[in-house]
């Protein structure tokens, strides 16, 4: 038998967005919900064409989605909170659109539920929203009408959906606190997982996929049985004809693999790109039933870097010492990469033939499969694997030699700042001269159509360079006049020339591509473009000085300076795969330091290095979080500001607080400041500061940047004597959570007037 190809799940948005803009022309009121419906039937028949095309086997339905997959999910199981149902849309798309955004208007006004990052991608899911009167059945027909659509157009393909432990483990309650799940509710789940299967099991199916990912964190006390429960219950249901794939990725389920072979399921999918280590050791040995497939992700659903050919056939020749029945399959869900290298002309044939985004690795998946067929003779003369081999015989980039001096002549004095912390405290505060609670905002001004319509004009050559600095200028004076007037204590520039806070540091550093079209959803209609590392990186002019000393130069009062991290950096870009993440970072730390020292140079007293992502990649098991990240992460952090006056204070921002776990790291990071967000009630943060004695002076949000609403006066003061009550005031900043870039200036400016006034109030006091 051929060995079958497998795809985890497609990209829905279309190759150019077709879906965002359908959507988005509906909420405008543009276009009707037939249109929509229409676009998204068109975009689900061509991408399952196209994968019918290419050869692949296992070709996923349900994998399309208005919105997100987690939501989906939830009403399948009807976990639709009362207040959604209480708007009595006609039709269910409006329904889903309220949950996943809000609604305000005849029918009433009820805000969105929760989003979150989904596992360690830039993806984010909708949390699904459980408590006791949730009464769990089977209450859509999407997966069974999506998989008959497909059949209609000829193609038989495996629906997906995300599995009952997945599902339980990352829904919550209406408090966001975790369910705790009883056995009505393990019961109830299943039984509608069950359903489902027998009801595929009715109309033909030949494989299902249960998505898995949260297998591959560490397990918790009770996990494995709760796993074992489900999928007993809903195995045990008769479903003759179907097979059952157990699918996990974003990493090694190796703490679990032989419970979950023991279950009976007809395939499982595992992660052999991030997850090849913990997966490998596991099958070797626990073994593979004879009945079980071992669907393995060997291409990469995550990264857009052509699949090394010999390399995954050495991993399938190892499992196929175990057992006879492999598939090869995307590591995880092609969602996560953009739709194709065609119509990237820009980047020449040279650099393209590097690259494999969605539709490219389904021709990959083909090839590996054909290759693993082959005899070994065949192999030998294949020109496919030989044209493979090819790009990745060293010879794609010479390296930089200036960059490797550098790397080499770094020591470890290089990753400390002195003199030490309490210390640089005092020279800054004799320095800076600041207030206590000095007030600030973590960088960016609302970017308002103005502001994008002249970047436009630049791009369209419609302004030349001059003009649009001289806009930006005004720009900057404009906000630095306006902060003065409220009474701003530190101000910034607004960052009003930048695009994109990853997307402006690339197009200033060395050894970064751009592409026209290679968007990837971030969460429902909204996509990114990630830059892609294509060298190694160095700075090629300086980036934020001007700006920065041309608002240092509008005021007396302390400008601070606004950069991004270098690991953020790299989180936010396609990093290369043939060096490592710890170097690329370190090559960005130094691109970063320049311009700090620029800036010092320029007579910037506060620079901010932000390191919004540095959080989000944690990995996902406790064991690898300092081996695998933190101990390169933390350092190359320190790298970009040791170099700078005990007097220079450094400051730096993360936009989620979810770092009880690792307070001392964040200390490590060595910043004299740090804001984030906190606004949403999260005390937990205060509390792991307190107790950890943690020394960086810290901002925790004031306000919620993420809605429109003022908040009062009173509201403020309150927020910050919560704040107080958990850390010295002379460690405190007073600042709004995050930028206000996706803010109007008609509720920044009255927030901001409140938040001085409340941190007047409270200083008097003190
Ligand atoms: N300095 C950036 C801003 O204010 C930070 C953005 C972020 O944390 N995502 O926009
Ligand atoms: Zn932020």
């Amino acid at each position: 038998m051929p060995v079958l190809t497998s795809v985890s799940g497609f990209p829905r948005i279309g190759r150019d967005r077709e879906l965002k803009k359908a959507i988005e022309g509906y909420w405008k009121g543009n276009l009707s919900l037939q249109e929509v419906r229409s676009t998204a039937a068109d975009l689900r028949a061509r991408h399952w064409k196209l994968q019918s095309r290419q050869g692949i086997d296992l070709i996923p339905s349900n994998d399309f989605s208005y919105y997100d997959q987690m939501l989906d999910t939830a009403i399948m199981l009807n976990a639709v909170p009362q207040r959604y149902r209480s708007l009595s849309f006609d039709d269910p798309e409006d329904t889903l659109f309220a949950i996943a955004r809000g609604y305000q208007g005849e029918r009433g006004d009820v805000t969105a539920l929760p989003m979150k990052k989904w596992f360690t991608t830039n993806y984010h899911y909708i949390v699904p929203e459980i408590d006791y009167s949730t009464d769990i059945h089977l209450a859509s027909t999407k997966q069974f009408d999506e998989f008959q659509e497909a059949r209609a157009l000829g193609i038989l393909t495996k629906p997906v959906l995300i599995g009952p432990y997945t599902f339980l483990k990352l829904a919550r309650t209406p408090q966001a606190e975790e369910l705790s799940i009883d056995r009505g509710l393990i019961n109830a789940v299943s039984g509608v997982y069950a359903s489902v299967l027998q009801r595929f099991a009715e109309l033909g199916a030949s494989w299902v996929q249960f998505d898995e990912p949260y297998l591959s964190l560490d397990k918790e006390k009770g996990d494995e049985s709760l796993v074992t429960a489900l999928y007993t219950t809903i195995l045990g249901t008769p479903h003759a004809g179907v097979k059952v794939l157990l699918n996990t990725y974003f990493g090694h389920v190796g703490d679990i693999y032989e419970k979950l072979a023991l279950l009976g399921f007809d395939g499982i999918g595992l992660d052999f790109v991030e997850g090849r280590e913990g997966n490998l050791t596991a099958i070797e040995r626990h073994g593979v039933p004879q009945t079980t497939t071992i669907v393995a992700g060997v291409v990469n659903g995550r990264n857009i870097w052509r699949n090394n050919y010999a390399d995954s056939l050495g991993l399938i020749d190892a499992l196929r010492t175990v057992t006879d029945h492999v598939a090869v399959s995307t590591a995880c869900s092609l969602l996560h990469v953009p739709y194709t290298t065609q119509g990237e002309d820009a980047l020449g044939e040279d650099v393209l033939r590097h690259f494999a985004f969605a539709q490219e690795k389904l021709v990959e998946l083909r090839q590996i499969a054909d290759l693993v067929d082959a005899s070994d003779d065949a192999r030998r003369g294949s020109s496919v694997l030989h044209d493979n081999q090819s790009l990745f015989d060293g010879s794609r980039v010479a390296a930089d030699p200036a960059v490797a001096r550098r790397l080499a002549d770094l020591t470890d004095d290089d990753l400390v700042r002195l003199p030490d912390r309490s210390e640089r405290q005092r020279l800054q505060r004799e320095e800076l001269g600041l207030p206590l609670l000095p007030t600030t905002t973590i960088g960016s001004f609302p970017q308002t159509r103005e502001v994008r319509a002249e970047r436009a004009r630049l791009r369209k050559g419609e302004i030349d360079q001059a003009a649009y600095d001289d806009f930006i200028r005004g720009k900057i004076d404009d906000v630095i006049a306006r902060q003065e007037s409220i009474g701003l204590d530190v101000l910034v520039h607004g960052e009003f020339e930048r695009n994109d806070m990853v997307e402006y540091f690339g197009q200033n550093l060395h050894g970064f591509l751009f592409t026209r079209n290679a968007w990837v959803q971030s969460y429902g209609t909204r996509c990114v473009k990630p830059p892609i590392v294509w060298s190694d990186v160095s700075r090629a002019r300086p980036i934020t000085v001007k700006w920065s000393a041309y608002a240092q130069s509008r005021t007396s009062s302390i400008v601070k300076g606004m950069l991004t991290g270098p690991v953020t950096i790299l989180n936010w870009s396609w990093p290369r795969e043939d060096v490592s993440h710890e170097l690329q970072t370190r090559q960005l730390a130094l691109a970063i330091r320049d311009e700090v020292l620029d800036l010092e140079k320029a007579g910037i007293r506060i620079i901010q290095i932000d390191e919004a992502a540095l959080r989000e990649k944690l990995p996902l098991r406790r064991s690898d979080w300092h081996t695998q990240y933190l101990d390169w992460a933390v350092p190359a952090f320190r790298l970009v500001h040791s170099g700078v006056k005990p007097t220079t204070q450094i400051h730096t921002h993360m936009c989620y607080s979810e770092f009880n776990d690792i307070i001392k790291d964040i200390d490590d990071m060595d910043a004299d400041v740090i804001s984030f967000e906190a606004s949403r009630g999260d005390l937990v943060v205060l509390d792991a500061i307190h107790d950890a004695h943690f020394e960086t002076e810290a901002g925790p949000g004031v306000y919620d940047i993420h809605s429109p609403r003022i908040p009062g006066v009173e509201e403020i003061t309150r927020r910050i004597r919560e704040i107080l009550a958990k850390i010295d005031a002379d460690k405190v900043w007073i600042n709004p959570d995050c930028g206000l870039k996706t803010r109007g200036d008609a509720e920044t400016w009255p927030s901001l007037e409140n938040m001085v006034e409340a941190a007047r109030a409270i200083r008097a006091e003190l």
